[in-house]
């Protein structure tokens, strides 16, 4: 779990299997798998202990419906109940240890998500309940332990919900504008995030790629703050406040981009909506000074 959260510091929410989760971790002198994704439960070799390590599932699943108020239903894998990799899923509950839960974003792309504990086991509807639970103890040393508060639990599962909804967000924004800024055109995967055009508690908000810009993260802060605004034909503003600011390096980052057009979606489909361009780029004119 110290080796997940370096790759997630690296990462952000959602962490590639190439180039991230196939290092693995070291134990013992090994190079160990985080994960086995031709199949959902993964127990390594070299664990003396019967539970599982990790649990995987990919893109297309969860479905909102398989997340119940205090957890995430996951299935039993087909066949024998007591199958290896079932017995090891059925362990992790039985003995209360710590386990990984991968939910895919996008292929190949997941969002890690742990501590998590086997909350309940029902071996007649062939599923289990998992739930996030949380780290206490020193900073340099946290130890994994299991959420008991009803309340907490739910509140980590909304949590859990609210940050897989904008890794998927992410997933599918970024790679529509071939995994690079809109304004300043920067390539790199690590620095770019999913801005939302018409944030997502107002209407308009959904989640979808038309009301989604590929930034960077400076772009991007500066985009929520209104220091930077696209116009609903496609063009970037920066604000008269900045514009008018003194000369600096890092100001130049913003000011070099005012008056460009925006990089666009290659897909016609993916282009932002004008209409929440339009009401985002009102806004951006009152507080743009
Ligand atoms: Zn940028």
């Amino acid at each position: 779990m110290a080796h997940l959260s370096i790759l997630a510091a690296e990462f952000g929410e959602d962490i590639p299997y190439v180039g991230g989760l196939e290092r693995g971790f070291p134990f013992r002198g090994r190079r160990i798998p985080f994960l086995n994704r031709q199949k959902g439960i993964y127990r390594s070799a070299v664990q003396t202990g019967p539970a599982a390590l990790s649990i995987h599932t990919s893109a297309k699943s969860p479905y909102d419906d398989e997340i119940v108020e205090d957890g995430f239903i996951y299935a039993y894998r087909a066949g024998d109940v007591n199958q290896s990799d079932n017995r090891a899923l059925r362990a992790a509950y039985e003995l209360q240890v710590p386990i990984v839960y991968f939910i895919g974003t996008r292929p190949s792309w997941y969002k890690p998500v742990f501590p998590c504990y086997v909350r309940s086991d029902d071996p007649v509807a062939r599923s289990v309940v998992v739930t996030p639970g949380t780290f206490v103890g020193p900073v340099d040393e946290p130890a994994p332990t299991p959420l008991e508060d009803l309340d907490e639990r739910r509140y980590a599962v909304r949590q859990t919900r609210v940050r897989l909804h904008q890794a998927r967000f992410r997933g599918r924004v970024v790679p529509a504008y071939s995994s690079q800024c809109a304004i300043c055109t920067l390539k790199e995967i690590r620095l770019l995030d999913a801005a939302h055009i018409v944030g997502d508690l107002e209407s308009g908000g959904e989640p979808t790629v038309r009301n989604g810009l590929s930034l960077c993260s400076t772009h991007h802060r500066a985009f929520d703050q209104s220091l930077v605004g696209v116009s609903p034909d496609y063009t970037v503003h920066v604000s008269r406040r900045l514009l008018e600011d003194e000369d600096g390096p890092m100001l130049d980052l913003l000011k070099g981009f005012h008056d460009i057009p925006l990089q666009l979606p290659v897909r016609e489909l993916d282009r932002p909506d004008r209409e929440r361009l339009e009401v985002r780029f009102e806004r951006f004119l009152e507080l743009a000074g």
